[in-house]
């Protein structure tokens, strides 16, 4: 299985990093050696002075497909989840700054948190609230709708480059309120009222 990410998808993310709003999606991939599951730790590697979080929504793919029109891409995932797509963000900076390509910064080991799935049909998808809740105060919290780029499309824009195949996660982006994660912190996913997972940083 891969993980496909999708970067600068909510406009207030993209403006704290100072980033360009994106007309296109941007995407990287993670190795299916950066997975830790829900109640895991994770211990700050030793190449990063600022390790961060971003919380995304999670999309399991169902079926095999490629070049997926937008109109059908609902066909193509059954479930949805939560989880962290954890950033070296210094590292990543300075990857960027050189024009150079983000993998290690974040694609290393253990940098994709996958929490719980549910039905996508408990929800509904284009009004979705989720959060991130940092030792118990909420640190980001974005709602589907404020997405540049829906579900459907990203499924459809993604496929056009990579096949997608049963199993296969893509992160759709993370709202603004990122910060650096320190030794103990506890981190907890929320979809609307519901934990899709905890995680604690070691
Ligand atoms: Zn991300």
């Amino acid at each position: 299985m891969k993980i496909i990410c999708v970067g600068r998808n909510f406009k207030n993310h993209a403006k704290e990093l100072n980033n360009e709003i994106p007309k296109e999606p941007v995407l990287f991939i993670k190795p299916d050696t950066s997975i830790i599951r829900s109640g895991d730790d994770l211990y700050i590697p030793e190449f990063t002075d600022n390790l961060q979080h971003e919380v995304e929504i999670l999309i399991k793919i169902s079926k095999v497909g490629k070049y997926i029109q937008p109109e059908f891409a609902c066909n193509y995932y059954s479930e949805i989840g939560l989880g962290i797509d954890f950033t070296a963000r210094d590292l990543q900076d300075e990857l960027k700054e050189k024009g150079l390509p983000w993998e290690k910064s974040k694609a290393f080991d253990r940098s994709a948190l996958i929490g719980n799935f549910v039905s996508k049909e408990k929800f509904n998808l284009d009004n979705l609230n989720f959060s991130l809740v940092k030792n118990n105060q909420i640190q980001q919290k974005g709602n589907t709708s404020e997405m540049i780029f829906s579900f459907d499309f990203l499924i459809s824009y993604i496929s056009q480059f990579f096949t997608l195949k049963m199993g296969d996660i893509i992160f759709t982006g993370t709202p603004s309120g990122v910060s650096k994660l320190n030794e103990n912190d506890l981190l907890e996913g929320f979809i609307e009222n519901e934990r899709f997972f905890e995680v604690r940083i070691k």
